[in-house]
C-alpha cells in the first residue's frame, strides 16, 4: 500500500485537495515517488496536465502508473456553463469547485492575442461598492492549481477547436490576487516555467492587478518576475480613494503609488493605472490634475475604465464628453493614457461584474 505524503492531508479551509499543479517541479518528483512511480514520470505528467490531456490520454504511461499516479490529478473544476459574447470573441466560463464554490474566468479573442481573465478567490474581501465581486465578500482563496486550471482548461478547448493558444493572462477576473500572494506568484511560475514544467507564456504577457497590498507589492517585487502590474487606483486623494477602495484606509495614494514605482524601477516594467470612471464621483477636471501630477515623470500608463453597471449600484458610467476631457487632461500633462475596451458586458463578464451568478 503506498503511503500518501502529507501533502494529500484533508483539505484545509476549503481548499481542494493537493494537485500536480499546486507544487514546483522538485516536489512534483517529490510527490511521484511518494506515490511508487520514478521521478521522471513527474515531468511526463507534467507535459500532459499543461497540454490539457488527463490520464486516460496519457498512453506512455503504463495502466498501473497511471493508477498510482491519479492523485495527483483530482478534478478541481467542473464546468457549469460557457456565455458568449461580442460575437463569440468572448466567453465567460462558470466553474463549481469541489466544495461547491462558484467562479467565473473569461476568455477574450483578440487579432493578434488570446487573453484569459482569471479568478484568485471565490468572492473577494475588498468590498470596493462599484464592483459585484465586492459586494458579496470573500468565499475562500483558490489554490494555485485552481487557478492554474481555468487557463489550462481554456486553453486546450481553444487548440481542440483550431484557434490559437493562451497568449496572454489577466488577474482580474474574482477576487484581490494580492490577497492570495503566496498562491497567485507560484501560479504565476506555473503559467510561465517552459514546459514541460508549466504553461511556458512569457512574464510580460501576464498583467496582476491589485488594489494596492502594499506588503505583497514589495514581495512581489522581491520574486525578482517580470510580470506587468496594475493598480486600481480610482481616485487621486486618500479622502474619495477610502470610500472606492476601502483597503485604502490602510495604505493610502501615497504610499501604494510608491511601492507600485518601487516595482517598476526594479523591474522596468510599465505600471498600469485602472482608474474606472464614474459619473460626477470621480470623473472631475481638478482630480484628472491632480492624477496626473502624481505620476508625471514616471513609467506608467492609465486605463479609463467606463464604469461597467453591477446590480443594485446607482452610479453610471461618465459622459463621454467628460471621460474625452479627462483623457485630454493626462495627455496633456505627458500620461499615456487609454479607454479601455469594455468586453463581454451584455453577458455580466466585464470589469466589476463577475459574481458567480
Ligand atoms: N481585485 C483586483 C482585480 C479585480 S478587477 C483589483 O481590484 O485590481 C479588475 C479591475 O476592474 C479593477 O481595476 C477593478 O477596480 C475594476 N472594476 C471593478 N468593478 C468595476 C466596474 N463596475 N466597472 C469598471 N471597472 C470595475
Amino acid at each position: 500500500m503506498t503511503v500518501l505524503p502529507l501533502v494529500f492531508d484533508a483539505p484545509k479551509r476549503g481548499l481542494p485537495p493537493q494537485h500536480l499543479a499546486d507544487l514546483d517541479s522538485a516536489g512534483r518528483r517529490d510527490a511521484v515517488v511518494a506515490l511508487g512511480e520514478k521521478a521522471f514520470r513527474a515531468d511526463q505528467l507534467s507535459r500532459h496536465y499543461f497540454a490539457g490531456r488527463g490520464l486516460d490520454e496519457a498512453t506512455d504511461l503504463s495502466p498501473s502508473a497511471r493508477e498510482h499516479l491519479a492523485p495527483l490529478l483530482p478534478t478541481l473544476l467542473t464546468r457549469v456553463r460557457d456565455q458568449q459574447a461580442d460575437g463569440g470573441d468572448t466567453t465567460k466560463t462558470l466553474w463549481r469547485a469541489h466544495d461547491g464554490s462558484l467562479i467565473e474566468s473569461v476568455l477574450m479573442r483578440y487579432p493578434d492575442r488570446t487573453t484569459v481573465c482569471v479568478s484568485s478567490q471565490a468572492g473577494c474581501g475588498m468590498a470596493c461598492p462599484f464592483c459585484a465581486t465586492g459586494q458579496a465578500g470573500l468565499t475562500r482563496n483558490l489554490s494555485t492549481a485552481e487557478i492554474v486550471e481555468q487557463v489550462v482548461r481554456s486553453n486546450a478547448a481553444e487548440l481542440a477547436a483550431g484557434r490559437r493558444g493562451v497568449t496572454n493572462l489577466v488577474y482580474m477576473g474574482m477576487g484581490e490576487p494580492l490577497a492570495n500572494a503566496n498562491r497567485v506568484l507560484a501560479s504565476v511560475r506555473r503559467f510561465t516555467d517552459p514546459a514541460p514544467e508549466g504553461l511556458g507564456l512569457s512574464q510580460r504577457s501576464l498583467v496582476v492587478s491589485t488594489v494596492g497590498v502594499v506588503p505583497a507589492i514589495r514581495r512581489l517585487q522581491e520574486t525578482g518576475l517580470k510580470v506587468t502590474l496594475a493598480l486600481s487606483l480610482h481616485a487621486p486623494d486618500d479622502e474619495l480613494r477610502n470610500t472606492l477602495v476601502p483597503v485604502n484606509t490602510r495604505w493610502p495614494v501615497k504610499e501604494v503609488l510608491e511601492a507600485a514605482f518601487g516595482y517598476t524601477r526594479s523591474t522596468g516594467r510599465r505600471l498600469s493605472i485602472e482608474y474606472a470612471m464614474i459619473k460626477d464621483v470621480n470623473d472631475q477636471a481638478w482630480r484628472a490634475d491632480l492624477l496626473a501630477k502624481r505620476l508625471k515623470g514616471k513609467l506608467v500608463h492609465v486605463n479609463l475604465i467606463p464604469l461597467n453597471p453591477t446590480p443594485g449600484s446607482a452610479w453610471d458610467a461618465s459622459d463621454k464628453a467628460v471621460e474625452r476631457e479627462f483623457v485630454r487632461r493626462l495627455k496633456a500633462a505627458g500620461i499615456s493614457t487609454t479607454v479601455r475596451d469594455t468586453k463581454g458586458q451584455d453577458i455580466a463578464g466585464a470589469c466589476g461584474q463577475l459574481a458567480a451568478e
